[in-house]
């Protein structure tokens, strides 16, 4: 004898799951707004089982000694767009030097990619929002900006069963719209300060050149790991940054020493 779920009973049963899920992700949120001056653990430590929804267990980030950016020379990297086909492979690059990084997600890239999604936050990467279809935030409506960082904040949440922090805004395109909703939704608006450009200049040489010489102290940099180009010049990046003294933290580790506010844009982590 078979046993099915009638379609009627599987869709409540699928909302009833959705529900959980989302009452899990707003509990998140609770403990950022109780206390600004916290910064939020997007990328240490598993959440209070309560919150988390359920979904796959998840290996423990590896431990490294804390890094105090007041005293040591940090730069983030920052990488958009994915998951991707090359993510993976960037992923070893990094863990062979113990760089750690910060992925800003397209949710409609996530799905058959949930590994390495995981793999990114058990490695000790931060990961954040990058909203769902990638449109120009500032040319929406508050209601569509927050479907679009909803989305993808949930499909985030279900594949790794931690709550989201930080958001990039597509372009680097915001407003005082788009901050009231990223306020609202406990996201802290990450931009940058330099731009490797390298979505234009699909080369490994100039990509990594320009990482190289323009990072200073506190920076935080943009890069895409959709561009097989910009994934070979990582090896590079790390080496010639190391031999300058650099760091490689996550976003969160950057700003340890400020207060993260859901809404507020970041630049820089000086
Ligand atoms: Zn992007």
């Amino acid at each position: 004898m078979r046993f099915a779920i009638p379609a009627g009973r599987a869709r409540i049963i699928a909302g009833a799951v959705a529900g959980v899920l989302f009452l899990g992700w707003l509990s998140g949120l609770g403990p950022a707004r109780a206390n600004e001056t916290r910064v939020p653990a997007a990328a240490s430590g598993p959440p209070p089982a309560a919150r988390r929804p359920a979904v796959r267990r998840q290996r423990p980030a590896p431990s490294r000694p804390p890094v105090d950016c007041r005293k040591v020379k940090c730069v983030a990297l920052t990488f958009d767009d994915g998951p991707g086909p090359y993510t993976a492979r960037l992923l070893r690059m990094l863990a062979a030097r113990h760089a750690k990084a910060t992925f800003f997600l397209i949710g409609g890239n996530i799905h058959g990619r949930e590994a390495v999604v995981r793999q990114e936050l058990a490695e000790g990467h931060a990961i954040g929002d990058h909203t769902w279809s990638h449109p120009d935030l500032d040319n929406l409506s508050e209601k569509q900006v927050r479907a679009q960082l909803t989305r993808t904040l949930t499909a985030i949440t279900r594949v790794t069963g931690r709550p989201v922090t930080l958001m990039r805004p597509p372009y680097g395109a915001t407003d005082r719209h788009v901050a009231k909703v990223a306020r609202r939704l406990g996201l802290a608006q990450v931009i940058w300060n330099v731009d490797t450009d390298d979505w234009l200049d699909r080369n490994s040489a100039i990509v990594a050149h320009r990482a190289i010489t323009r990072a200073h102290r506190g920076d935080i940099i943009l890069m895409h790991d959709i561009h097989p180009t910009t994934v070979r010049a990582v090896p590079k990046i790390l080496r010639g940054l190391a031999k300058r003294g650099f760091t490689f933290v996550t976003v969160p580790e950057l700003l340890a020493a400020h207060p993260i506010k859901p809404g507020r844009a970041y630049f820089h982590g000086g």
